[in-house]
């Protein structure tokens, strides 16, 4: 029988899906029957390639539907959709996780080696600075998942003091991994530069708030490409005036766009980038999304499972 794959996302995003994915599923289902489309009727679709955005909202209809295969890497705008019964995956792709560690890297060196000092001079001053090496530089990723360690594997790659913190127990290379209330203390204790990674739950919000700020090295910084309710706004703007933090660099808010009157825009102090951190790539995606379609016709398990329960 056919397998019929119904694409659910933005019409812009079909144009730049429909090759690749048609390709990777060609490949990965090795002569089996299967049709890709944007419209199907509901009860006849097998598996939904999805964007939290799409207009489909209600899974009620799908009926013969396996799984929803979600192309974004948070999940936190359908996690708690009540008519979703069936498995959901996320995005871990290779595009993805490569596009995080360069765009993080970028931003830690940034500060690391206060490169703006020399970018934004106006002067003729010739003032010789003393830059530090990457291991007297303490660096804390709060999130150790498919992003967090492999950006913390590169940061531990050019030679930074790198510590992890994430909910359960870990062990990576070259990492000091702490997990737990105190763990998160630990962590943000030394964390000269601190960079978010984790996914937004009722678990996550508001991890960085006055009590945290307050824990971490006078004159930190804070970088955020995970996701905007992750901190309390009020807070870091706080800590930002008084100089607790000294810089922070966020490309994801609660409110995206970022309206043009939010107090970060104007800030000296923060550096706003437009949710580009990492974007997921069309074809290593679309492979990803193939593989797990042929998992599920050979009854092996799914690969990037969300657990409903826990949110991400
Ligand atoms: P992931 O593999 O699910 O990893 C999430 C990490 O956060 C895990 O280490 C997890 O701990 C930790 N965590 C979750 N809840 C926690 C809690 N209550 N306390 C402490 N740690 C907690 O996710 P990922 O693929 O690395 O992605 C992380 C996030 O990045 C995504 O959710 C998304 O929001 C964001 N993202 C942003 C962009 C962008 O362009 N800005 C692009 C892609 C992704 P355990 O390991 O113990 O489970």
């Amino acid at each position: 029988m056919t397998l019929n794959i119904l694409f659910a996302a933005k019409a812009e995003r079909w144009t730049g899906y429909e090759q690749p994915l048609t390709d990777a599923l060609t490949k990965a289902l090795a002569g089996r029957d299967f049709k890709l489309a944007t419209k199907f009727a509901p009860e006849e679709v097998d598996y939904i390639v999805y964007a939290p955005n799409s207009d489909l909202q209600d899974f009620t209809p799908y009926t013969r539907a396996k799984a929803v295969l979600n192309l974004w890497a948070g999940v936190e705008n359908i996690t708690g959709n009540e008519t979703l019964k069936i498995p959901l995956t996320r995005m871990v792709d290779f595009g993805l996780t490569h596009g995080m560690v360069e765009w993080v890297t970028g931003h830690v060196l940034r500060y690391h080696l206060g490169l703006d000092i020399d970018i934004t001079r106006q002067n003729a001053k010739w003032e010789p600075r003393s830059q530090p090496l990457a291991r007297d530089r303490s660096v804390a990723i709060l999130g150790l998942g498919a992003l967090g360690q492999a950006v913390a594997k590169a940061l531990v790659g050019l030679g930074f003091n790198v510590s992890g913190w994430s909910r359960s127990e870990k062990t990576v290379d070259g990492v000091r991994c702490l997990h737990g209330d105190a763990g998160l203390t630990e962590a943000l204790k030394s964390a000269e530069i601190a960079v978010l990674l984790m996914p937004d739950t009722p678990a996550t919000q508001n991890v960085i708030n006055a009590e945290t700020l307050a824990q971490m090295p006078k004159g930190a910084f804070v970088i955020n490409p995970g996701r905007g309710p992750l901190i309390d706004d009020d807070a870091l703007l706080a800590a930002l005036d008084s100089g607790q933090i000294a810089h922070a660099t966020l490309d994801v808010f609660r409110v995206e766009p970022l309206p043009e009157d939010h107090p970060y825009w104007a800030h000296p102090n923060v550096t706003v980038t437009p949710h580009i951190a990492a974007a997921t790539r069309n074809d290593t995606a679309s492979e990803v999304i193939a593989e797990n379609i042929r998992r599920s016709e050979a009854g092996e398990p799914l690969l990037h499972l969300v657990d409903r329960d826990r949110g991400y």
